[in-house]
C-alpha cells in the first residue's frame, strides 16, 4: 500500500519512499522531563504513534528514536531564560537527576496507558554529551561556529539554506523580530551550541568540554542522537508544529552543515491541541494531564479516541463535552467487539467478508493519516448486516493495527455495569451542579455537593474541570 504524507519541507503531499527498503527511520522529538506531559503533548505522541503503526501495518519495519530532554532546554526556545530542569529542581527542592527520573517514568506510564508503542531507542540527552561535543567540534572545524561571551554559537550566515523549513525569508532573518536580543549574537537567529557562561549561578548540570565546563544548547541533542541511531540521512522527523520556526530549523542547520548532505526526507508536523481559553503550556501552569482526565472518570483510551476525531494537521479544541462523546463512542465500539467475540467464541477464523471495509480504512489512513475519514469505515462495517460476525472481527483487528485499541486482547466479559452506572450517575449530578453554578443557583450547587459528600464522594473544582473521588 502506497503511503501519502504531507511534507512540511516541500509543503506538498508526497508518496513515501523509504531510503532503505522495508525499514523506516523515524525520529520524534521527545519530552522535556521537568513536569508531567500535558494532553497537548500527548496528542502529538498519539499522532506519531498512529504514523508508526501505519508504517508497521503497511509492512515496514520502523526504527523509532526519541530523545529525552533532561538538560539544556531553556524556558525560551531562543536561548533565553533558565534551564527548565534547573528551575523545576529549585521549585520542587529535588535534584535535577531525581526530577528527570521521576518525570521520565511518569511520561512512559502515560504513553503506556494510551497504548502508544515504546520507541525502539529512547535516549537521554545527559547520556550523549560526548556525541554532542563531537558534533560541535565538526561544526567548529568546518567554520560554522564562533565564540562570544563564553558560549559557542552557530552562525546562520555561514549556512545559506537556513530557514527553508519555516520559509523564513531574508527580511525575517534580518529583523529577528520575535527573538530576544542576546548581544553576543552576530545575527539574532544564531543559536547556542554550548554554554560555558550560564546566567545562573550554581548550574547543577555541567560537563567538561574543549570550550570549558558547561552544558549543551537544546537543539544539538536531537541532531547528535538522531544521527547516532539513524545515520546521517534518514526518512522521517516529526514533532509538534511549534518546533518548525526555531527548534527544527536549527536542527537542520547544524546537522546539514556538519554532514554536507540532506538530513531528513520527510518532515511531518502535528497541529496543536488548544483549550477554550487558548494555548496550553506547561510553563504557564495551565495544563491538563492524562491523570486529570482519569480523575474525572475517563479511560485513557477515551482520549486516544478523542484525538482520532480530528486530522493531525488540524487544530483540535479540547472540551470535556467532546471527550465525553468520544468516551461514549469508544465504549460502544468496545461493547460491539466484545459481543462479536462472544458470538464467534473468541476466534474469528479466516473469514474475510469485512475486507472491503478494512481496505477502505487502510486507504484512508494511508492518505496522509486521514483517521477521521477512516473511522467512518469502522462504524459502516459494524452496521452492515451482510458481513458475518467473524468477518467483522477480522476487519476490525486489521483496522486496530493502526487505531491501537488492542481490540484482539479486549476481555470478553463486560466491565462491571454497576461501576459504569455509578460513574454516570455522579457525572450527571456534577453536570447539573455546573449548570446550577452557571445560572448562579448556588443553593442547588451546594445541595449537590453536600449530597455527594454524604455518600463519601469528595469533589474538587479546578479551573478546567470538577474532579471527584470516593473517600
Ligand atoms: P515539550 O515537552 O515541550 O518539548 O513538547 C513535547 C512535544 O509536544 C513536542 O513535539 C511539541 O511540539 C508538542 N506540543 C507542545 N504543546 C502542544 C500542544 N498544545 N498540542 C500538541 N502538541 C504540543
Ligand atoms: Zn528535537
Amino acid at each position: 500500500m502506497e503511503i501519502q504524507l504531507y511534507n512540511s519541507m516541500s509543503k506538498k503531499t508526497e508518496t513515501f519512499t523509504p531510503i532503505h527498503k522495508e525499514a523506516v527511520g523515524m525520529y520524534a522529538c521527545g519530552p522535556t522531563v521537568y513536569n508531567y506531559a500535558h494532553i497537548g503533548n500527548l496528542r502529538t505522541y498519539i499522532f506519531e504513534d498512529l504514523l508508526k503503526r501505519l508504517f508497521l501495518t503497511c509492512g515496514y519495519e520502523v526504527r523509532h528514536v526519541m530523545n529525552i530532554t533532561d538538560v539544556g532546554h531553556l524556558t525560551g526556545d531562543a536561548d533565553d531564560g533558565e534551564d527548565k530542569m534547573v528551575k523545576s529542581s529549585r521549585e520542587k527542592k529535588q535534584s535535577v537527576w531525581d526530577i528527570a527520573e521521576f518525570y521520565t517514568k511518569a511520561f512512559f506510564e502515560d504513553t503506556d496507558r494510551l497504548n502508544i508503542l515504546r520507541p525502539t531507542v529512547s535516549c537521554k540527552a545527559t547520556e550523549h554529551i560526548g556525541d554532542m561535543i563531537a558534533l560541535i567540534r565538526t561544526l567548529e572545524e568546518k567554520g560554522y561556529t564562533y565564540e562570544a561571551g563564553g558560549n559557542i554559537y552557530f552562525s546562520i550566515d555561514r549556512f545559506p539554506a537556513y530557514g527553508r523549513l519555516a520559509r523564513l525569508d531574508a527580511q525575517d532573518l534580518q529583523a529577528g523580530a520575535r527573538i530576544a536580543v542576546d548581544e553576543n549574537k552576530r545575527n539574532p537567529h544564531d543559536f547556542v551550541l554550548w554554554f560555558t557562561n550560564s546566567k545562573y549561578e550554581n548550574h547543577a548540570m555541567l560537563w567538561d568540554s574543549p570550550w570549558g565546563k558547561g552544558y549543551p544548547g537544546w537543539h544539538i541533542e536531537c541532531s547528535a542522537m538522531s544521527m547516532k541511531y539513524l545515520g546521517n540521512h534518514f526518512d522521517i522527523h516529526c514533532g509538534g508544529i511549534d518546533h518548525i520556526p526555531v527548534h527544527h530549523t536549527n536542527e537542520i542547520a547544524q546537522s546539514e552543515a556538519a554532514t554536507g548532505e540532506t538530513w531528513v526526507n520527510y518532515w511531518i508536523h502535528g497541529e496543536f491541541l488548544i483549550l477554550d481559553k487558548g494555548k496550553m503550556s506547561k510553563s504557564s501552569g495551565s495544563f491538563l494531564t492524562l491523570q486529570t482526565l482519569i480523575d474525572e472518570g475517563f479511560d485513557p483510551l477515551d482520549y486516544r479516541y478523542f484525538c482520532l476525531g480530528a486530522h493531525y494537521r488540524s487544530q483540535l479544541k479540547f472540551s470535556f463535552e467532546g471527550l465525553k462523546a468520544a468516551s461514549q463512542a469508544r465504549r460502544k465500539l468496545f461493547a460491539k467487539v466484545r459481543a462479536l467475540k462472544e458470538s464467534c467464541d473468541g476466534s474469528p477464523g479466516a473469514d474475510d467478508s469485512g475486507k472491503p471495509y478494512a481496505d477502505r480504512f487502510l486507504a484512508d489512513a494511508a492518505d496522509d493519516l486521514n483517521l477521521p475519514k477512516a473511522l467512518a469505515s469502522v462504524w459502516a462495517l459494524l452496521k452492515d448486516d451482510t458481513v458475518s460476525a467473524a468477518g467483522k472481527l477480522n476487519a476490525l483487528y486489521r483496522m486496530d493495527a493502526v487505531l491501537g485499541f488492542d481490540l484482539p486482547n479486549l476481555k470478553t466479559e463486560t466491565a462491571p455495569a454497576a461501576d459504569e452506572e455509578e460513574t454516570a450517575r455522579i457525572e450527571a449530578l456534577l453536570a447539573e451542579r455546573r449548570e446550577a453554578k452557571a445560572a448562579r443557583d448556588f443553593a442547588r450547587a451546594d445541595e449537590i455537593r453536600d449530597r455527594l459528600a454524604a455518600e463519601g464522594i469528595r469533589i474538587k473544582d479546578t479551573p478546567d474541570a470538577t474532579l471527584w473521588e470516593k473517600i
